[in-house]
């Protein structure tokens, strides 16, 4: 069967919000008069999100359920829903209802009107801490500045993207991933539209501290080399204050004076460098590491359970 429009749902222990996903998201797609799937994948839940996932599939033929062998994070589990996604258009849409899915029909207006990635704009964002609106406004505007590639501001994974779009993306197997930036590098006509993102509709995030990290880390490294960069600039800096310091030690010294005399300033100057290189080394490390995942050419994710049609 031909199927326009594939709706994609990470899940991680998100049950009391499926029926309700599921609910809205039938009332949206069966008033656009399109055929349509949604797939959920299930990233290793424990909460019974599985069991429910698997009984929804029963009721309701367009769902396909993707079920993971353990928790493999957000951004593989979407991953996998665009490897097994056969619609003309995919949109990827959180599971706890903050990204609305009533915004679809108007994504998919710009879509018919050939954009190929209409990216939602989170111009208001209702029950989040200050802490986290704070880093993530922050963590857009360093991405932005630093990296090569325009990362909209304030767009998170919520989008509608193209066929083309998504084969693109199903070809690039790299392991650290950050979507919204694989998204954006591709090219492509590509559209913006604002919403207001609710609050989640029931249970807590699932993305501590620790994962929105890691994220950033990922999405800095994966798109630049700038911290690199950074290590290099510190040489240079380092380095010219030594030159520049050499002489007027010298004058000092032969006028008489005391200053910069002791052990204090040269523990001060060892102690300063050696964080320099240490830091510099973990940055180094952060790339080395990613490339020996790379090399380890493990598979992304691990399936227990996957629809038997694929897209590809
Ligand atoms: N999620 C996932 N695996 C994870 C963490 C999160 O599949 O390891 C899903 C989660 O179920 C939700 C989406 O990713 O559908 C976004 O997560 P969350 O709402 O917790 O992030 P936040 O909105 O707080 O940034
Ligand atoms: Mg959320």
């Amino acid at each position: 069967m031909k199927i326009t429009y594939s709706i994609i749902a990470p899940i991680y222990n998100e049950k009391d919000n499926l029926h309700e996903l599921h609910r809205r998201v039938s009332e949206v797609m069966n008033s656009m008069g399109q055929t349509w799937e949604l797939i959920l994948v299930d990233d290793g839940s424990s909460d019974g999100s599985t069991e429910l996932i698997r009984e929804l599939a029963k009721q309701d033929e367009h769902v396909r359920p993707v079920i993971f062998a353990r928790n493999f994070g957000h951004q593989l589990a979407v991953t996998a829903g665009l490897d097994y996604s056969r619609g003309d258009a995919v949109i990827i849409i959180d599971a706890d209802l903050q990204d609305p899915p009533e915004l679809i029909p108007q994504m998919a207006e710009k879509w018919q009107e050939g954009y190929e990635v209409v990216y939602a704009v989170r111009a208001e964002r209702e029950g989040e801490s200050w802490f986290k609106l704070w880093t993530a406004s922050l963590f857009y505007r360093l991405i932005y500045r630093i990296t090569d590639v325009k990362i909209p501001l304030d767009a998170g994974d919520f989008r509608l993207m193209d066929r083309k779009v998504v084969n693109v993306m199903n070809s690039m197997r790299e392991r650290h991933r950050f979507l919204r930036g694989m998204s954006a590098w591709v090219g492509f006509k590509q559209i913006g539209i604002e919403y207001k993102r609710a609050a989640r509709k029931a249970g807590e995030t699932k993305y501590p501290f620790r994962k929105m990290f890691r994220l950033a880390l990922n999405a800095i490294t994966s798109f630049s080399y700038f911290p690199l960069q950074v290590a290099t600039f510190f040489g240079f800096f380092s380095a010219g204050i030594a030159i520049l310091a050499i002489p007027v030690v010298i004058y000092l010294r032969a006028s008489g004076s005391q200053a910069f005399f002791g052990q204090a300033t040269t523990l001060i100057a060892v102690l300063f460098l050696g964080g320099v290189q240490l830091i510099s080394l973990g940055i180094l490390g952060e790339y080395i590491g990613r490339l020996y995942d790379e090399a380890k050419d493990r598979p992304l994710y691990i399936v227990r359970e996957a629809p038997e049609e694929s897209g590809q």
